[in-house]
C-alpha cells in the first residue's frame, strides 16, 4: 500500500501548480487524470495476473536461467510500435532497444551489448509510419529541450522529405551505420542487420500492420524476404589469433544477472547537426 500511497502522493506534487490555480477546468482535469492513473493502475494489476495464470512455471523458470536472443532490436519509441505486432512470444527472443527515432547512436552501448556480448546473430532496426521524430527533424525543433534535440541532431534526413521516405531514409542510414560499426561480426557471417517498417497506417498501400523489411546487409531490392538467403554471409569459423575482449564472454553462459551488468563505456559517435529549416510536418512532434 506503501508504495500506491508514495504514486498518488508524487501525482499530487506533480499536479500541485495546478491546484493553486483555482479554475474549475483545471481541477477537474486533475481529477480526470487520477482517474486515467488509478485506471491504468489496476488494468496493469489485473493484466499481470492473467499473463502470470496463462504462463506454466517452466516458462519463468527458463527465463530464470538466462538469455539467448534471436535479435537485437531497435525500434521507436512510439507506443503504437509494440513487439506482439510482429513477435507472438518475444520473451527471451528480441533484445530490444528503444528510443526517438530508432538510433544506433543514441543508444550504442545497449546495442554493443547486443551484439558483443549476447552475440545475436541479427540487428534489427525497425521504423514506422507516422513517426514524430522523423516528422519534427523535416520541421523546427530548435524550441525542444537540449535533451530532445541531442536525439534528434543525429537524425540526418533531408529537411523535405515526406514522412514515410524520411522514415525509409532513417532505417538506411542506421541500417549504414550498424555495418559499418559491426563490419568484422558481418564479414565473418556472426551478425546479419536489417532494417524494417512498421506500417500500421498502411501508408505503403500493402495491409495495416503490415511489416515491410526495407534492408538486409545493405542491400534495399524488392523481395529482400524472398532473396534473404543469399544476402546472408556464411559463418565463418573465429581464427583470429588475438580474439577481442568482447569476444571472451562467449565461453560462459550468460546468466539473467549478467545480462543486466553494466556494460564498458562505448565510443559514441559525434552527433551530426542537421541543419533544419521549417516545413510542414505531417505529424505533430508528440509521437515520438
Ligand atoms: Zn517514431
Amino acid at each position: 500500500m506503501n508504495y500506491f500511497r508514495t504514486i498518488f502522493l508524487i501525482c499530487g506534487l506533480a499536479l500541485g501548480l495546478h491546484a493553486q490555480a483555482e479554475d474549475t477546468h483545471e481541477t477537474k482535469g486533475a481529477a480526470d487524470q487520477n482517474t486515467v492513473i488509478i485506471n491504468f493502475l489496476n488494468e496493469l494489476k489485473a493484466d499481470n495476473s492473467v499473463y502470470m495464470v496463462q504462463h506454466k512455471i517452466e516458462f519463468f523458470a527458463g527465463l530464470s536461467k538466462g538469455q539467448t536472443p534471436k535479435a537485437t532490436v531497435v525500434t521507436c519509441a512510439d507506443s503504437r510500435v509494440q513487439a506482439n505486432m510482429f513477435d507472438r512470444a518475444p520473451e527471451g527472443d528480441l533484445f530490444t532497444i528503444r528510443n526517438i527515432g530508432n538510433q544506433l547512436v543514441t543508444a550504442e552501448g545497449s546495442v554493443e551489448y547486443g551484439v558483443h556480448h549476447l552475440h545475436t546473430p541479427i540487428l534489427l532496426f525497425i521504423g514506422h509510419s507516422r513517426c514524430g521524430a522523423i516528422a519534427a527533424v523535416g520541421g523546427n525543433y530548435s524550441k525542444e529541450s537540449a535533451a530532445i534535440k541531442k536525439e534528434l541532431d543525429t537524425i540526418d534526413i533531408p529537411a523535405d522529405i515526406g514522412n514515410m521516405e524520411g522514415v525509409k531514409a532513417n532505417v538506411n542510414n542506421q541500417v549504414t551505420g550498424a555495418m559499418e560499426k559491426f563490419s568484422e561480426e558481418i564479414e565473418s557471417g556472426h551478425l546479419v542487420v536489417i532494417g524494417a517498417v512498421m506500417d500500421f497506417a498502411d501508408d505503403l498501400h500493402q495491409g495495416a500492420g503490415k511489416l515491410h523489411v526495407i534492408n538486409i546487409n545493405g542491400k534495399t531490392d524488392s523481395n529482400l524476404l524472398e532473396n534473404a538467403r543469399a544476402l546472408l554471409t556464411p559463418k565463418k569459423a573465429k581464427v583470429s589469433s588475438e580474439p577481442r575482449p568482447e569476444k571472451h564472454a562467449e565461453t560462459t553462459a550468460v546468466t539473467h544477472e549478467q545480462a543486466e551488468a553494466p556494460v564498458a563505456k562505448p565510443k559514441v559517435k559525434a552527433p551530426k547537426k542537421v541543419v533544419t529549416e521549417h516545413t510542414d510536418s505531417q505529424e505533430p512532434a508528440e509521437h515520438h
